[in-house]
């Protein structure tokens, strides 16, 4: 077809969309029942699109992420790492955690809620701490070797707010920190970051009631 017919073609079709009835009714007058049809048709529009984040963040259940774990470890631990029991932490803001005496990986809802595509890695993670408790050089060839991350994402909602906040007497300098400081002074004051009385933090703030 010659680019002359395409045109033509094209136009025609143009043309046609042009008069179609309601392309060229005018628009709906604002009257308070137009109005409400309005704000319940966005309404219902913002439900659904909630509705579709919601079942897009579905994380596997415990019986899956058990399932993981056994592939996990075959694939990457030789099918030696001993069972640990895995569970979901609502409150933890973090990816994930290993608490050795108890045997127990968490799995956080919250960063995975924002992050879903990174609870393999989350898990592998924590698997990688059953062997290595700490970020180590062993722990961290072994990630690289596995692929597993050493670090999760931040993200502002994932933010917590400081347990406790110190005061520098002398700068007042605030240290806002998770955990309670012993024998803490102002590394800004304190000189050749050795701890000096004179610049001895002062607890400010506490937030006792929130459990670690
Ligand atoms: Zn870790
Ligand atoms: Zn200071």
């Amino acid at each position: 077809m010659s680019i002359v017919k395409k045109l033509k073609k094209a136009l025609k079709g143009l043309n046609y969309d042009l008069f179609k009835t309601e392309n060229i009714s005018p628009p709906a007058p604002a009257t308070i029942d137009h109005k409400i049809r309005q704000a319940t048709e966005e309404y219902l529009a913002r439900a659904a699109a909630e509705v579709k984040i919601k079942s897009q963040t579905k994380l596997p259940t415990v019986l899956e992420l058990y399932q993981l774990f056994d592939r996990f470890n075959q694939v990457y631990f030789e099918g030696k790492l001993p069972r640990v029991t895995i569970e979901y932490s609502n409150r933890m803001t973090s990816a994930g955690s290993y608490t050795p005496r108890y045997k127990i990986i968490k799995i956080g809802r919250k960063y995975h809620h924002i992050f879903p595509e990174d609870i393999g890695d989350t898990l592998k993670h924590e698997m990688i701490h059953i062997v290595h408790f700490k970020h180590n050089k062993a722990f961290k060839d072994f990630a690289k070797k596995i692929g597993a991350s050493i670090k999760a994402k931040p993200h502002p909602s994932l933010r917590r707010a400081p347990r406790f906040i110190y005061i520098c007497p002398n700068c007042k300098m605030e240290y806002p920190r998770q955990k309670r400081l012993v024998m803490a002074s102002c590394g800004k004051c304190s000189k050749g970051k050795r701890f000096d009385k004179r610049y001895k933090l002062k607890l400010i703030k506490s937030k006792s009631t929130e459990k670690t």
